[in-house]
């Protein structure tokens, strides 16, 4: 039996639960349903998005609605068109069973005509943006002053978007006499002040931390050059192929710009942002939420209340000025149980502002490093066979078309063949980032944090395939990766010359860097092919090499060091 009966709530409604799949009550869910059914007492339930709020109020009040009356007995308020219709339609999906409920959605933006209609033929239940309501109510089409359930859902966005003026004048034609509930994710005195005018001696429900990320979202965070964050983006894109998200952008502008930019170089993206009409608006979340789009570009006022489980990723262009929108963004993803990733593309400049977001979310922030065209591609090649393999083929639609084709394909070789298909796709990735550089910034340390690190280098194992046959020794080693970095202060750990191979030890925190400056070259007129490898260096004897460095001289006999320091 679904556990959700202990809550009280009716047969009916039970059964809608278990068709939708919930197995068990949200913590919020647990405390609020039976406190909304046995009493009549006003509410505050803080919670972070995604904590299954909706069920938790919408649920009991179907139960409390009475049929016969189709009065308007209950007024939802949320801040967003999404989220009145997001709303409306979970409270339908609630009541399948129930019978005779109606609930209607009433919002800006869209002609005013047919919600008038609506309202006057009865509804138990309307669900409505402040100004779009208020002026319902205005019209004198609206009647509000006989509810017994008042819901302030998102209350906080509410009051972000400049609701205030609105939310007090609806609240002040609401009778004395109801049970008002009110939801949050944060509790600022805004939100604080609409309690104490117009609520009694409210009972506050929190559930987890309010004020933080959710538990099974993951931050990461690339450094770049700001110039790089577009480059950087479609990098991160084409490493995840199965990518569904939003890209927070700060402005219009920025959001049109990426967006366009997407769509030109053939992603699967659109723009969602203030200037567009209502229908486009429409039109561009329907595809999101098919899926058809894999990314949203956005800012956050137009983000706002779109509710779309399962995003993979949450891309955060720039980082906001304000940490509490960080938290906003990154609980769109890992929602319902799902885990899901909030990444920053952040320049190197802004290491204090992710030090603050972990401070105030309670979780390491993981920086990652922009791959390399040749992870890309090698990511991209197997997400394709993959692909192929596991394809359904569906022999009887093609059956009357192989002839032909075998025939034409007949020249290829199997392994030509297989050669063909993937490049048909491949070639734009090869070609893309033949040549592409590596973006990510290594950030300077300051002086004594290079100190500390050099007594202390997390090194990574790599492996190379040229060895002393080829004449390699460790100093041609050390100069043939100095030459290739740019750079000749970069910690070398062991060296590991064998006949045809070698292994040496680099700082990690240029392993990455290493492998795509090492991708195209050439060495004795052999490509050079470099591998990280796990584990250490393994030394063929006690008496191994060791080199000091300098100037490319090393000196071999001497004892064991750890590194060799330039
Ligand atoms: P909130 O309003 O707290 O941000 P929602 O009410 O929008 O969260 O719920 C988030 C998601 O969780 C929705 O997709 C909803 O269908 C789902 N959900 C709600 N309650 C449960 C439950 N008890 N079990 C499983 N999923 C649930
Ligand atoms: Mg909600």
């Amino acid at each position: 039996m679904n556990i959700f009966k202990n809550t009280g709530l009716n047969n009916e409604l039970l059964r809608a639960v278990t068709t939708l799949g919930f197995e068990k009550p949200t913590p919020i869910q647990e405390k609020i349903i039976p406190e909304i059914l046995n009493s009549s007492r006003d509410i505050i339930g803080l919670a972070q998005t995604g904590t299954g709020k909706t069920a938790g109020f919408g649920l009991p009040l179907i139960q409390k609605i009475n049929i016969e009356d189709r009065s308007v007995q209950s007024l939802i308020l949320c801040p967003t068109r999404e989220l009145c219709m997001q709303i409306t339609e979970d409270i339908n999906n609630y009541a399948q069973f129930t019978g005779g409920l109606s609930v209607l959605a009433v919002y800006g933006g869209a002609n005013i005509s047919p919600q008038i209609q609506s309202l006057r033929k009865g509804t138990h239940i309307v669900v409505g943006t402040p100004g779009r309501t208020l002026d319902l109510i205005r019209r004198n089409i609206l009647k509000v002053n006989r509810i017994s359930w008042l819901i302030l859902d998102e209350a906080d966005e509410m009051l972000n978007m400049g609701f205030k003026e609105d939310l007090n004048a609806i609240l002040e034609t609401t009778p004395s006499e109801k049970q008002t509930l009110l939801f949050s994710a944060t509790m600022p005195a805004d939100v604080r002040r609409i309690a104490e005018n117009y609520m009694k001696q409210p009972l506050e429900i929190t559930a987890g931390k309010k004020n933080t990320g959710a538990d099974n979202v993951e931050h990461h965070y690339y450094v770049v050059k700001a110039s790089d964050r577009y480059a950087a983006l479609k990098r991160i894109a084409d490493i995840n192929p199965m990518i569904y998200g939003i890209v927070f952008c700060r402005t219009r502008n920025e959001t049109k710009d990426v967006a366009d930019k997407l769509i030109q170089d053939g992603y699967n993206a659109d723009a969602l942002h203030g200037e567009l009409s209502q229908a486009q608006r429409d039109h561009v979340m329907q595809r999101f939420r098919k899926r058809t789009l894999q990314l949203l570009i956005a800012t956050d006022v137009a983000a706002r209340g779109i509710d779309v489980n399962e995003l993979t990723h949450i891309i955060n262009y720039n980082l906001p000025d304000d940490p509490e929108v960080y938290l906003h963004r990154s609980g769109r993803t890992g929602r319902a149980g799902k885990s899901g990733i909030s990444i920053t593309i952040s320049h190197s400049r802004e290491g204090r502002r992710i030090r603050e977001l972990e401070n105030l979310i309670g979780k390491k922030f993981l920086h990652k490093m922009i791959p390399g065209g040749r992870e890309i591609c090698k990511k991209r090649l197997f997400n394709l066979i993959d692909k192929v393999e596991n394809v359904e083929v569906d022999e009887s639609k093609i059956e009357s078309f192989m002839p032909a084709i075998y025939k034409k394909l007949e020249w290829l070789g199997r392994e030509e063949l297989i050669k063909h298909f993937v490049s048909v796709e491949f070639n734009r990735f090869l070609e893309y980032y033949k040549n592409a550089p590596n973006l990510n910034i290594v950030p300077d340390k300051t002086a004594s944090e290079k100190r500390k690190r050099n007594g202390n280098t997390d090194y990574a194992n790599i492996y190379i395939n040229i060895g002393s046959k080829k004449g390699m020794n460790p100093s041609n080693l050390i100069g043939l990766i100095n030459e290739a970095m740019g750079k000749r202060d970069i910690p070398i750990g062991k060296i590991d010359v064998q006949r045809n191979f070698s292994f040496f030890e680099i700082d990690r925190t240029y392993d990455q860097k290493l492998l795509e400056v090492f991708d195209r070259a050439v060495y004795e007129d052999q490509a050079v092919v470099v591998e990280i490898k796990n584990g250490q260096v393994k030394s063929s004897s006690g008496k191994r090499k060791t080199h000091t460095n300098g100037n490319g001289n090393y000196r071999s006999g001497t004892r064991t060091r750890k590194r060799i320091k330039r």
